[in-house]
């Protein structure tokens, strides 16, 4: 079975970030027109996660329309739907911006990229392929353990 895959319309991009903290593969481009996210989609086997309520989707297309406002309440309901458990293995598995797979990189690698006391501290540092922004264990990554932790089975 392949993964499930989404793409999110404009105005989702808190989803768009607490989705891909999850490890989830989210496409989203605010400049994008809703004729190309529907193109997309349907190309590449993904779910149109859209707050349109109006809008005639194609009948082929896979679509979740939410009424929903916060960030969490969206994420809430695109897992119900689909019956999605996120796995702590996945967490921060993915670049937030980019929303690409993130590649282990060498502390040396990482050396000139990082605050030194990160590089002094830290032993295992991922990259993102795309834009290169590297990740790592800090205060910033546990804060967004605690935003996403109550998606988490008990
Ligand atoms: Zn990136």
């Amino acid at each position: 079975m392949s993964e499930i895959k989404f793409t999110a319309d404009v105005m989702l991009g808190g989803f768009v970030r607490l989705m891909r903290m999850l490890g989830y593969d989210v496409l989203y481009d605010k400049n994008s027109k809703i004729e190309e996210l529907i193109e997309r989609s349907r190309k590449e086997g993904r779910i149109l996660i859209t707050k349109r309520r109006r809008y005639r989707f194609p009948q082929d297309l896979k679509v979740v329309v939410l009424s929903e406002n916060y960030p969490h309440e969206q994420v809430q309901k695109v897992l119900n739907i689909h019956s999605l458990t996120p796995s702590k293995e996945k967490f921060l598995s993915r670049c937030l911006i980019c929303n690409e797979l993130l590649e282990e990189a060498s502390r040396e690698e990482v050396r000139s990229k990082v605050p030194e006391f990160v590089y002094r501290t830290h032993e295992e540092f991922a990259r993102c392929p795309v834009c290169g922004r590297i990740y790592w264990e800090g205060t910033h990554h546990q804060n967004m353990g605690k935003m996403v932790e109550m998606f988490f089975k008990k």
